[in-house]
Order: structure tokens, then sequence, then C-alpha cells
């Protein structure tokens, strides 16, 4: 079986942290955030992490080589040899355009999964969206979701709203992603890239829209 990097593409609030953590799971991945990534280096206040701390902030994007070298160091450990699942990268053409060349560098297969979500949606999620200081779990206050109380289920700390998920921040991102970001799924289609668009507000929430992935990935033999 081919090595495979699976990319988990769309709008933030779309989903994608939500279905890395259940496929790193049934698909045996590791689960490659570059958001989770930075936000440890802002808590380890290194020089990386002083340096993007008030790029998160403000909802902007870190510079593509900040990233692309997270990326590319990340990918080259041994957890990351049967392949791997990526989450809020490429978020550029230009990041695209580095992965790309890894990827085929090393035959690595591509998939992009693109959770659609609409608008109204998002907005809706990422204003409900609720993280715990402690252990980083994220919960919904969305009301389709569970209800949950506002202390983390795992070790009772109480729950705050994500820096950059407070409303003024989150028009930036959102901004961010139409224009630097949803160009990125036209380059990988007319790179001939396999792109797959999944209703990511579908029924039956996020376990149903992992299994229809990992039933799609198994299909195409990407997956045992
Ligand atoms: P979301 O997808 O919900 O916006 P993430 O945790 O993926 O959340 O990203 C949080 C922030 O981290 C982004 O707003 C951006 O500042 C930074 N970031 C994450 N990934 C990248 C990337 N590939 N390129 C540039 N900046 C990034």
């Amino acid at each position: 079986m081919s090595r495979l990097c699976l990319i988990l593409f769309g709008a933030p609030g779309s989903g994608k942290g939500t279905q890395a953590k259940l496929l790193k799971q049934s698909l045996g991945l590791p689960h490659i955030s570059t958001g989770d990534m930075l936000r440890e280096r802002v808590a380890r206040r290194d020089e990386m992490g002083l340096r993007v701390e008030t790029i998160l902030q403000a909802g902007l994007l870190v510079p593509d080589e900040t990233v692309n070298a997270l990326v590319a160091e990340r990918i080259e450990q041994p957890d990351c040899l049967p392949g791997f699942i990526l989450d809020g990268y490429p978020r550029t053409v230009s990041q695209a355009e580095i992965l790309t060349g890894v990827l085929k560098s090393r035959a690595i297969a591509t998939v992009v999964v693109y959770l659609k979500v609409d608008y109204n949606v998002i907005v809706a999620r990422l204003a409900g969206r609720r993280l715990c200081p402690v252990c980083g779990a994220l919960y919904s206050l969305s009301p389709n979701a569970q209800t949950v109380s506002e202390v983390c289920d795992y070790d009772g700390s109480k729950l705050v709203v994500r820096e950059d998920d407070r409303p003024e921040v989150v028009t930036e991102r959102l901004k961010a992603y139409e224009r630097q970001t949803s160009p990125v799924l036209e380059y990988f289609r007319t790179a001939g890239v396999e792109c797959w668009d999944i209703d990511g507000a579908g029924m039956g929430g996020p376990l149903a829209i992992a299994k229809r992935i990992e039933i799609m990935l198994r299909e195409k033999g990407y997956r045992g």
C-alpha cells in the first residue's frame, strides 16, 4: 500500500480538526495540525512562538517559510512513514506548491478532502466553540451538538473561548480563508490531485462524515 497524505481542507470551523482526530484513530495515521504546532510554540514562548503570537491573535496567516519548515521537519519523523493527515496545511498556493514537490519526490499519494460547510454554519460554530485551556480539547455549544457543561470532560477545567474565536478575529480568519486559502483547492484540482467534496454539515454528525471518508479511502485502495 502506498504512503498516503490525506489533506483535510476547508474553512476555519469546517471540522478539519474533529475529522483529523477521528481518522487518526481509524486509519492509524498521525495528525499534523499546523494550528496546534504554532499554538504549542506560542505556549513554549520560544523564538518562533514569540514571532508568530501577534499574527495568530490577529487571525492572519503565519509566513509560508515558517509553516513549510515546521511541516517538512514533522513529516520526516518515523511515525509518518505509513502516511499522515494534514489539518490546516497547505493554506496558500505557495505552501501547496512546496508540499506538492515534497510529496512527489517521496512518491506519497495525495487525497484532498474538502469539507464543504455553509458560511452561516461556520460563523455559528466558531461563536459556539469552547476550549479547555489545560488539555486543549475543543467543545461545541452549537444547537445541533450534544449539550455540554462549561467544564472539560477530561480534567474538569473551566472552558474558555479560544483567543482567535473572538468575533472580530473570526472575521479576519474568514477573510484570510477566502483570499488566500480557497484558491488552494483550485490549484489541487488543476494539478490533477484527487479532491473529494464532502458535506461537512451532513446528517449523522462528525462520526458519519469520518466513516464516509474512511470507506472512500478503502474503496480506492488507499488504506487496507
Ligand atoms: P482554524 O482552521 O480553525 O482557523 P487552526 O488551528 O488551523 O484553526 O489555525 C489557527 C491559526 O494558525 C490560523 O488563523 C493562522 O494564524 C495559523 N496557521 C495555521 N496553519 C497555518 C498555515 N498553514 N499557514 C499560515 N498560518 C497558519
